[in-house]
């Protein structure tokens, strides 16, 4: 006789934020899905939604907020948790009926609230989980948290008042999980956390145990290097260029790891960094950065800029975009100051009209654009890996190149590129390039 499995409570998943809170949601659904719980796309198949949140700036708790109102409207059973935990009282104030409020990675609290709400029918035939685990990125690449938490204090920034001081995850528990992604089909490890560099600093770089035998230390540089053997490309994100940053370049010249840096610089001109409280605010990183590209000439590096920081004057922007023109960054990202509740910053004498910010703001893209451009221009003629992120039915696909980050980075436009699959690595001629993209054709399948 036919066993009849009663069928599992149905989680839907809102996701708000940066990808160490989808990292989080990723964690939260694999523990649940290895409890017994389905999967539902939307609000009407739920048995109860989780909305994951972001607290970063006002303007991404507003748009928690919104998600929590939304969730409530179309299921009516919603269990909130993220960085926004912090304000339960705000949250059950505007939203009495949310079942349960947890905090950022309070992943036995969030999954405990789940089996209150909706528990799963007592079997012993439900499906184990996946060994990745279950992924909301695509399966060709994959974020990879090595730590949580920040030692520093920026003014602008309230993380470490949310995510506390740094904790780093034991670098052979980073690798098993490196190994299994990859055994699942990643073809591209992201590295995040809030400041990479300072991986293991916590863990006095104490060296751990490898299982095929010999040790990795808990060092970025280590790490890096263990990564790179999986046979992906190992991308590093949220570097800040303490001196020890420089042994990760020739792994890069070696082709081992990928040759990316993204380093949020955040602005150049020494007073507004000071007033930022930046850490590795070396007066000297132009000439680290020259440093670099003398050792793994393909290296990209990739930066976020604040323009309006309060103090920061005609002369401070200046003195940036001037930076800028010697530094030639690949690609730059810019953001109009935004006071968040709760930064130091916000007391800072010098506020900036916002007329000034966005006066500055196209300054900085119309700089960037332009620095950006010819450097595209200068590929056009080559031949570069591309890894396929998506094709359509008239024979092109869309990939990125080694110097271009998912979501963040530009894009590779492809020609006659009929029989390739997400996650292909393929070697591409390029043909054209304009401010942010470049276009091209295969040539040949490298993996
Ligand atoms: S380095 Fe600064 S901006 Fe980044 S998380 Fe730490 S305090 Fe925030």
């Amino acid at each position: 006789m036919a066993i009849e499995l009663p069928s599992p409570p149905k989680i839907g998943m809102v996701s708000l934020g940066c990808p160490k809170n989808l990292v989080d949601s990723e964690r939260i659904l694999t523990k649940l899905r290895s409890d017994g719980y389905g999967l539902s796309p939307d609000y009407a198949g739920a048995d109860v939604v989780l909305v994951n949140t972001c607290g970063f700036l006002d303007s991404a708790k507003e748009e928690s907020l919104e998600a929590i109102g939304e969730a409530i409207a179309e299921n009516g059973r919603v269990i909130v948790t993220g960085c926004m935990g912090d304000e339960a009282e705000a949250i059950r104030a505007r939203f009495p009926k949310v079942l349960a409020i947890t905090g950022a990675h309070q992943y036995e609290e969030v999954v405990g609230a789940v089996h209150d709400a909706a528990p799963v029918p007592p079997s012993p035939y439900v499906d184990l989980v996946p060994e990745a685990g279950l992924k909301l990125t695509p399966r060709h690449y994959s974020y990879l948290k090595i730590s949580e938490g920040c030692n520093h204090r920026c003014s602008f920034c309230i993380i470490p008042s949310i995510r506390g001081d740094l904790v780093s995850r034991r670098p052979d528990a980073i690798l098993r999980e490196a190994e299994k992604l990859v055994a699942a089909g990643t073809r591209e490890l992201l590295v995040i956390s809030q400041d990479t560099s300072a991986y293991g600093l916590d863990l006095r770089h104490k060296a751990f145990p490898l299982k095929g035998g010999g040790e990795v230390r808990a060092h970025m540089t280590d790490l890096a290097r263990e990564l790179g053997k999986l046979g992906a490309w190992v991308r590093l994100h949220y570097v800040y260029p303490y001196p020890h940053v420089d042994h990760v370049i020739p792994l890069m010249a070696e082709g081992l790891i990928t040759p990316y840096l993204d380093i949020p610089f955040q602005h150049a001109s020494p007073p507004v960094l000071k007033a930022m409280k930046r850490p590795a605010n070396d007066a000297k990183v132009l000439e680290r950065i020259a440093g670099w590209r003398a050792i793994c000439p393909d290296i990209a590096i990739r930066s976020t800029f604040v323009v309006g920081f309060p103090g920061e004057t005609e002369e401070d922007f200046q003195y940036l975009l001037d930076w800028l023109d010697e530094a030639q960054l690949d690609r730059v990202g810019a953001f109009r100051f935004e006071p968040v509740a709760g930064a130091a910053a916000n007391d800072l004498p010098g506020a900036v009209p916002e007329e000034v910010k966005e006066e500055r703001y196209a300054r900085i893209m119309a700089k960037t654009a332009a620095i950006s451009a010819a450097k595209l221009a200068a590929k056009v003629g080559r031949t570069l890996d591309v890894i396929i992120d998506a094709v359509d039915d008239e024979g092109g696909a869309t990939g990125r190149s080694q110097a271009d980050a998912p979501e963040i980075d530009g894009e590779v436009h492809l020609r006659d590129a009929g029989g390739l699959e997400p996650g292909d690595i393929v070697a591409v001629e390029i043909e054209d390039a304009d401010e942010h993209d470049l276009f091209g054709v295969p040539v040949a399948a490298t993996r």
